[in-house]
């Protein structure tokens, strides 16, 4: 059996992926190193949302290009967004590349990986799984006999098979997106949106919770398009399985449940009422339109959920939406925005940007500052635009914002969002909250720790805090890059032996908190305390935790 490396570049849908792709190929034997220099089969799971992350995914080829060129045996894998965005083009660009697999064709991967031990230099169709354009044309049934759904199946319940935290994990809900947003690569590289059936997710996080796990974070590109009609899927033993996503007149025609659907609201009550020991449930990243009442009324009224919302708008100009397809004008986002803060009082919400997106003019970018200004955004991630191959928007309009004015944008953007996240957190000063523990620090008694961020140009704003080296695990894959100047151990062991301890996590609504606690109360990443918040700054509120 071999040793195995697996990188993850990107999103949050990634890391679970490559979770997954860890749990099947333990399960077959294989061993993983964290040393790329000796394993015998490197993975690199990517990314191709923007050029950036192609980029460093390139210059790792040429990395290991360098062990094969040395004459060393290994065998060098592209999974991921990548791999099914290039190509088998890729293969002779970069022939030191053994094998691909597309985001679709995971459960393909341990044949492959077989495949490449044992001939030399297969042909082609032995090397590659790609889904092509072959998932734009799934069927319904095609659909049902979907063996990726086998992927999740077979996940390990094991706390060390996870890249984060092993109290808190991903649970996939949808695969694929319908939305063709003009700029996003997205609905190629993984195809239409699909399903899965709702006992399957259910199950899953009660063995999670069983496992140990606090934290659950639903998955899809959409999230709140979830959609499930039972009784139309079934698989050949008469198994619901993962169906193609009913499209927009669901959401139109149909809004009252029918008897025969499982909607995302209905979704997020069953986990909660069926999974009662889960202490957190959230769900990522929700589409602006067609956001119900019904799942803001399940939020209100079910006290593990959280009330966080992360739904991007992308600009504050109607002319960019639409031109990016995003089908929903500016005023129908502060419609829902109102909608979610009057039925959720205690919600938080968070966004996406993209400035400098073709045509943007400074009146159009202006627009973008305002609503920045206006929303009560706890945090947006903004990115530049990055024209991407196979999107409708590279062929259709020029990349005529140049650079220099994108970063200047970008960093306008995040200077605003700063004074933004600054005001959103000083309407929690003075509340009692609760925060799930990510990082446990030793501090002397009298001694502070200091954070400092530095915004880098090409990041989202993600308040985020650390109290280590590195920033707290991001709610998205991006994040601000922070610099801690102070303590750097975060050996529990050593915090409980000091007289108090910082300690860094999450409230419900995902806002950052550092607060002081006593070395007595129960302090270790993954607990649950409740902290009394007395200072906002834009990147984290401060405060002490009370043992009531
Ligand atoms: N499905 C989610 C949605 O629609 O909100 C987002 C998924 S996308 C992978 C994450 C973010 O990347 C988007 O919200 C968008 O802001 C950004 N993005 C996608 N394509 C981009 C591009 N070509 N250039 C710059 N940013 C892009
Ligand atoms: Fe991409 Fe738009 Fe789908 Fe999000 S909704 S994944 S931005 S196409």
């Amino acid at each position: 059996m071999a040793s195995v490396f697996l990188e993850t570049f990107g999103c949050q849908m990634n890391e679970l992926d490559s979770e997954l792709v860890r749990s099947q190929l333990r399960s077959l034997g294989h061993v993983f190193t964290d040393d790329w220099r000796v394993a015998d089969v490197v993975l690199f799971n990517t990314c191709s949302v923007r050029e950036r992350a192609e980029s460093k995914a390139y210059s790792r080829l040429g990395i290991i290009g360098q062990r094969k060129k040395r004459g060393e045996q290994v065998i060098l894998g592209v999974l991921g967004c990548m791999a099914e965005r290039d190509g088998p083009s890729l293969l002779r660009r970069y022939p030191q590349v053994d094998l691909m697999c597309g985001p679709g064709e995971l459960d393909r991967l341990p044949m492959l990986i077989d495949n490449s031990f044992r001939s030399e230099r297969g042909p082609a169709e032995e090397r590659v799984a790609l889904a092509g354009d072959r998932t734009r044309r799934s069927s319904t049934l095609a659909a049902a006999g979907d063996d990726l759904e086998l992927l999740d199946l077979g996940r390990a319940f094991d706390p060390d098979g996870r890249d984060g935290a092993p109290w808190s994990a991903y649970v996939r809900i949808t695969r694929g997106c319908n939305k063709f947003c003009t700029y996003c690569v997205v609905p190629n590289t993984r195809g239409a949106e699909v399903h899965r059936p709702p006992d399957h997710i259910v199950e899953e996080c009660r063995r999670l919770v069983d496992a140990g796990v606090v934290e659950i974070t639903l998955l899809g590109q959409t999230v709140n398009h979830y959609r499930y009609t039972h009784g139309v899927t079934v698989d050949s033993q008469g198994r619901e399985a993962p169906q193609i996503g009913p499209g927009l007149a669901a959401f139109r025609a149909n809004a009252l449940p029918d008897g025969r659907t499982t909607t995302f609201a209905m979704l997020l009550a069953r986990i909660h009422d069926e999974v009662p020991r889960l202490r957190r449930l959230r769900f990522l990243t929700s589409y602006p339109r067609d956001f119900g009442v019904d799942v803001l009324d399940v939020l209100a009224s079910r006290p593990r959920l959280c009330p966080y919302v992360h739904a991007p708008v992308q600009s504050g100009s109607d002319r960019m939406l639409k031109l990016m397809n995003r089908g929903y004008t500016i005023d129908e986002y502060r419609a829902f925005v109102d909608r979610l803060f009057e039925r959720v009082p205690d919600a938080t919400l968070a966004g996406d940007f993209i400035v400098g997106f073709p045509t943007e003019t400074e009146e159009d970018f202006e627009q973008s500052l305002a609503l920045v200004r206006e929303l009560p955004f706890k945090n947006n991630f903004i990115f530049k635009y990055s024209p991407r191959p196979g999107t409708v928007a590279i062929g259709r309009f020029e990349d005529d914002v140049p650079l220099a004015e994108k970063k200047l944008r970008n960093n306008r953007m995040l200077a605003v969002q700063s004074e933004t996240s600054r005001r959103v957190h000083r309407s929690w000063v003075g509340r009692t909250v609760e925060m799930i523990i990510e990082r446990v620090e030793a501090t002397a008694p009298g001694e502070g720790v200091e954070v400092a961020a530095e915004l880098d140009a090409d990041a989202g704003f993600e308040p985020a805090a650390g109290t280590g080296a590195g920033a707290l695990r991001s709610s998205r894959g991006a994040g601000v890059a922070l610099s801690v100047l102070g303590q750097r151990s975060t050996a529990t062991r050593r915090a409980h032996a000091a007289e108090s301890v910082v300690i860094t996590g999450r409230t419900t609504g995902d806002l950052i908190v550092s607060a002081s606690a006593s070395a007595e109360a129960d302090i270790r990443p993954g607990a649950i305390v409740r902290v009394h918040l007395e200072h906002a700054e834009p990147l984290l509120l401060r405060g002490r935790v009370v043992v009531e």
